[in-house]
């Protein structure tokens, strides 16, 4: 199955929901225009669909080998991997002076969805590169960035994250890997790392000439928990002062892991300090990063960027889900018509069948406007003069990458499960690909901090931080959204467009409905927040789920607006696209939006899982 790229809704979404004019207008990004966005976006979708996506089923079939601590994947993984770098699609948002392209983080997170459409387990490697680079940028020294950023940013060597050890999973606070600081010989200043890794992507492979792993780890008198945690760079190869690889590190990948899905991304086990490598003594060479003992916090400041790229990986994810099932429905001929036909009909005049399409269709829609709106927000933190205005899209940023995260990813569960369904008998068999989205589709509400803690993370540091001023905040800015529908339903009724009308109504009304829902959620856990945290955190993955599912019909609702007025100022070219806009904006509203209430009184029911787990022993 083919992949091709949306770009229609994308520039949709960048131009008219996430306001890419005024991101292009902030100092630092005076260099590119929307016709320059356009050539990059035109230019990306021929690369991932000629190149990345034929990888996509492959790479499913015939994943990465392991032999000796050598990981080898396939040449036409290898060969995708040097025209990734050879484009410049690693430096795409990264600053220009380390060789990046500096482009605004909303137009290269349009470039990274469709890479990972394309090939979910391919675009890992560049994914956890683009975090080592942040990491390196935000908190390394002069010497640590000039040695490792450049050749990260042209994609000649590839990075990874090492948080995980078999004790400490979503508790960092329980890492034990060491690292003992080196106060002479041939590596004084440096540190000895010891301990093991696991499931760490693309942690070994033949794609790079050197692979730069960002460790965390303890060192001897550090304090217990996360105030003793340290990062560290812990290179494959040891670089020397002349930019030359030196000799192999000790870091040894024992094994891969055998996945549900993901096949062609290596997950390894990683070994630091095994006696391996060229290294003389004990444990891996590796190079403090900032200071020791805050490596949780500064592995924070790149967790937001991680965790908005995986929820990306979500929507890539939906995106490619649904235009199987599309294609396979409007091919599968099966049943007579409900209302009658001659003969069979294809699947994809059935009601029920056109239900599934439509969810996929408008949670992907959704949850792609989410994120771009988040990364536009994210753009105009950095860029925009007015501290203010800054302070105050760094805010709205941060809600919503929990939610970016969390909620488009077990979106793209459901999605790519409808998927499955959507084929029949047919989806569960591997040959028609449907099975490996589902398969694929799992890992992205586990990794990168499962939903829970991304619920968490919305709960304690975004919500009640703030006492749910980001939040009150944007229930009134999606109170003048309503407002606009009102007057835009009135206007539908009078230019006697009665269906419309009527959609505009709904859509309106259950928009409502869900801000209220929110509304009332976020007063119970602001009562209860003082002395009942358990009844707060039972809600926590359904007020995530809520928020989601809010945010998504306020980006489908801003969305009907602005095809309306395209259409009513004749601009926007495409009359077909914004019919069929709409069209799924209000299925969004119909359908989706509704869920806000069920979740709503979840949330306000936290207590009672709390009461009821104890008594059925599930604790
Ligand atoms: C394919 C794959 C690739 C990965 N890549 C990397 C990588 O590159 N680098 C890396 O460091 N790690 C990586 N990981 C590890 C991944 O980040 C962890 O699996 C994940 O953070 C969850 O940790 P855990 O598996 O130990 O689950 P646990 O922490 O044991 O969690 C199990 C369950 O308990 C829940 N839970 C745990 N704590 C809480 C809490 N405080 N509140 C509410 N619920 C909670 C979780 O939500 C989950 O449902 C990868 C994992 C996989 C499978």
């Amino acid at each position: 199955m083919t992949y091709t790229v949306p770009l229609a809704d994308i520039r949709f979404v960048l131009k008219a929901l996430a306001g890419l004019d005024e991101v292009l207008a902030q100092p630092g990004f005076e260099d590119f225009s929307p016709d320059l966005v356009d050539a990059i976006l035109d230019e990306n979708a021929r690369f991932v669909e000629g190149v990345v996506a034929p990888l996509n089923r492959p790479g499913d079939i015939h994943p990465p080998t392991w032999q000796d601590g050598a990981v080898t994947t396939s040449p036409a993984h290898v060969q995708a991997f040097l025209a990734y770098a050879a484009g410049g699609w690693q430096g795409l948002q990264h600053p220009v002076q380390w060789g990046g392209q500096g482009l605004p983080k909303v137009v290269a997170a349009c470039a990274n969805e469709n890479i990972n459409a394309a090939s979910l387990a391919f675009s890992l490697c560049p994914l956890l590169t683009d975090g080592v680079i942040e990491a390196l940028l935000t908190v390394g020294n002069e010497h640590l960035r000039q040695t490792y950023v450049p050749n990260l940013v042209s994609g000649k060597w590839t990075g990874t994250m090492n948080l995980t050890e078999p004790q400490a999973g979503s508790d960092l606070a329980l890492v034990r890997t060491r690292a003992v600081p080196q106060q002479d010989g041939p590596y004084r200043g440096s540190y000895r790392l010891s301990g093991q890794k696991i499931f760490i992507t693309y942690g070994e492979h033949d794609l790079a000439e050197n692979i730069i792993h960002l460790v965390l780890a303890r060192t001897p008198d550090a304090p217990a928990g996360v105030k003793g945690i340290s990062l560290f760079v812990v290179p494959k190869f040891l670089v020397a002062e002349d930019g030359s690889l030196g000799p192999r590190n000790d870091v040894w990948c024992a094994s891969l892991e055998h996945k549900l899905g993901i096949h062609a991304s290596p997950t390894a086990v990683l070994l630091y300090g095994s006696g391996k490598g060229d290294v003389d003594g004990e444990g891996a060479v590796g190079y403090l990063v900032g200071e020791e003992n805050r490596g949780l916090e500064y592995m924070f400041i790149m967790m937001n960027a991680a965790r908005y790229a995986v929820g990306q990986q979500g929507i890539a994810l939906s995106e490619r889900a649904y235009q199987q099932a599309l294609a396979y429905a409007r091919e599968r001929v099966q049943g007579r018509a409900i209302e009658g036909s001659a003969g069979p009909v294809t699947i994809a005049h059935h009601p029920d069948v056109q239900r599934m399409l439509l969810t996929m269709r408008a949670l992907t829609e959704a949850t792609r406007a989410v994120s771009y709106v988040a990364a536009a927000a994210r753009d105009l933190a950095s860029h925009h003069p007015d501290a203010q205005t800054r302070a105050r899209n760094q805010a709205f940023y941060e809600f919503l990458v929990p939610v970016v995260k969390g909620f488009s990813t077990e979106c793209a569960v459901e999605v790519a499960s409808l998927g499955v369904q959507v084929h029949g008998g047919m989806g569960f068999i591997e040959e028609t690909g449907a099975a490996q989205h589902y398969r694929d589709a799992r890992i992205l509400p586990i990794y990168e901090g499962t939903t829970a803690i991304q619920a968490n993370d919305l709960i304690g540091r975004k919500l009640l931080r703030d006492g749910g001023a980001t939040a009150q905040a944007l229930l009134e800015a999606m109170g003048r959204t309503a407002a606009e529908l009102d007057a835009e339903a009135a206007a539908a009724q009078q230019a006697d467009q009665e269906a419309d009308a009527a959609a505009i109504g709904l859509l309106r009304d259950n928009l409502r409905r869900a801000m209220h829902a929110q509304g009332e959620a976020l007063m119970f856990m602001r009562a209860q927040a003082g002395g009942n945290l358990r009844a707060v955190f039972s809600g926590s993955v359904p007020f995530l789920m809520l928020t989601g599912v809010l945010h998504g019909g306020w980006q489908m609702a801003r969305a009907v607006l602005a095809c309306r007025k395209m259409m009513r100022e004749g601009q926007g070219g495409d009359a077909t696209f914004l019919q069929a806009k709409q069209a799924t904006a209000f299925f969004y509203g119909a359908h989706i939006l509704p869920r806000a209430c069920a979740l709503g009184a979840a949330v306000r029911a936290g207590e009672i899982v709390d009461i009821w787990a104890a008594r059925a022993n599930i604790t």
